[in-house]
């Protein structure tokens, strides 16, 4: 029976010692590779021989450290196979490219990272003659219709940057698969919570400059999919990893390598964190995001898809009307209080605060930022796992009474996880 659980997946993929017997991996530091045999190179160039068999060509190509790297990330989102990238959204658009031609259409979510839009909205019409529909994926007659017109891929966000809706993956596969398409999830905002391809998703992309590095010191990225897939995007003809060449360093694959083992025990704690922290705003009736919250409207559908133990994240979203009051509260936070900085990016130890209508969503429309709730007000927030619990909400209570969002009296219910 195939193992559920991201953790024991992990756990159980092949441990890399080495070259001197190491318990951490050697970083191959070699561009090109010598071959014992001189029929071996026509057997690599025709990909008749690869990675798998062990056997490695240009540093363009597979390399054994990254590659070690991609076998975890395939472990972590139970794939057969994966690869890594020099960025997050060289992921998403070699693992689009991959699937679509001139001529195809994609049905994406209106709810996607601003980067992600541009790609979709801008770049591939314009560069590639790929034309996206963007529909609401809550709305499961909606994507069916859209989808129906034709479609290569259905493209959305496990948790969506930054408006927090959680994409009913099962629904979704079912839906791409009926027409043909393939379902391809990002899943940067929810590894360990969300396994979209035990779910029915075809491919998984992750920028792993977020949770899964960790630090914000790394800008990289994953494609998890088939083996056939991953072989696809290194074809010397039409292989966009292989041929637009965002290639990850090897130094950065050890690096990333080094902290997947405690990722869960960070998720864990964003997560605690972030619930903490949303429970608290709402007890004040603010306007919070968190789908830890039982109003959420998608706390059902993440109770079911999702892996209970990695809680509901480590993101929420906070409305605060206006966008001089979020300023102010940030500017608070980080320059008065110390409770975090003002930065885009997420899954840092820290806490990072931005008002995505300004930033990571700005390459949105106003209509479509409008259509999707992102107001000049709403601040969304990376809970980082840094200093005291009842310290970060001290700084944060006393910063939104600074700004005027809160006032009168703390909260009298009595709250859980103090
Ligand atoms: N996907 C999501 C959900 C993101 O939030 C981001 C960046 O913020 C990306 C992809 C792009 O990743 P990268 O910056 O590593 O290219």
């Amino acid at each position: 029976m195939p193992m559920q659980d991201p953790i024991e997946r992990l756990a159980a993929a092949r441990h890399e010692f080495g070259e001197h017997g190491g318990v951490n991996m050697s970083i191959e530091a070699s561009t090109t590779f010598t071959v014992m045999e001189p029929g071996t190179m026509p057997a690599l160039f025709e990909g008749r021989k690869s990675a798998r068999d062990g056997c490695y060509l240009y540093g363009r190509h597979f390399n054994p450290t990254v590659y070690q790297l991609s076998r975890q990330l395939a472990a972590l989102e139970g794939t057969a196979s994966a690869y890594c990238t020099a960025s997050g959204m060289a992921a998403i658009s070699a693992a689009i490219l991959q699937l679509c031609n001139a001529g195809d259409r994609i049905v994406a979510s209106s709810a996607v990272y601003g980067g992600t839009y541009a790609f979709l909205h801008d770049f591939l019409p314009a560069k590639a003659a790929i034309e996206t529909r963007f529909v609401d994926i809550s709305d499961l007659a909606a994507v069916e219709d859209a989808i129906a017109e034709g479609a290569r891929v259905l493209y959305a966000e496990s948790i969506s940057n930054p408006t927090l809706r959680v994409a009913d993956i099962p629904a979704l596969a079912k839906i791409a698969h009926r027409h043909g398409a393939s379902l391809v999830i990002d899943n940067t905002f929810s590894p360990l919570l969300i396994s979209p391809a035990k779910l029915g998703a075809d491919v998984v992309v992750h920028s792993l400059t977020k949770f899964i590095n960790g630090a914000s010191d790394i800008v990289a990225g994953a494609i998890c999919g088939s083996e056939e897939f991953v072989g696809g995007l290194m074809d010397l003809h039409t292989g966009p990893l292989m041929l637009l060449g965002p290639t990850m360093d090897p130094t950065v694959a050890s690096d990333i390598s080094l902290r997947i083992p405690h990722l869960a025990l960070r998720m864990r704690e964003h997560a605690r964190r972030a619930r903490f922290l949303a429970e608290r705003l709402r007890a004040h009736g603010l306007g919070v995001v968190y789908p830890g919250l039982p109003e959420h409207p998608d706390h059902e559908l993440l109770s079911r898809i999702g892996c209970p133990e990695y809680g509901a994240g480590g993101i929420l979203t906070l409305e605060l009307g206006s966008a001089a009051r979020a300023n102010a509260l940030m500017s608070a936070l980080q320059n008065r209080y110390g409770f975090g900085y003002m930065a885009v990016s997420l899954g840092y130890f820290d806490t990072l605060m931005s008002c995505p209508s300004s930033s990571t969503s700005s390459e949105m429309t106003d209509e479509d930022l409008e259509a999707v709730g992102i107001s000049d007000g709403l601040l969304r927030m990376s809970v980082g796992y840094t200093g005291g619990l009842s310290q970060r909400w001290g700084q944060l209570e006393r910063a939104l009474r600074e700004v005027g969002a809160i006032t009168g009296a703390a909260p009298r219910e009595p709250l859980a996880n103090a």
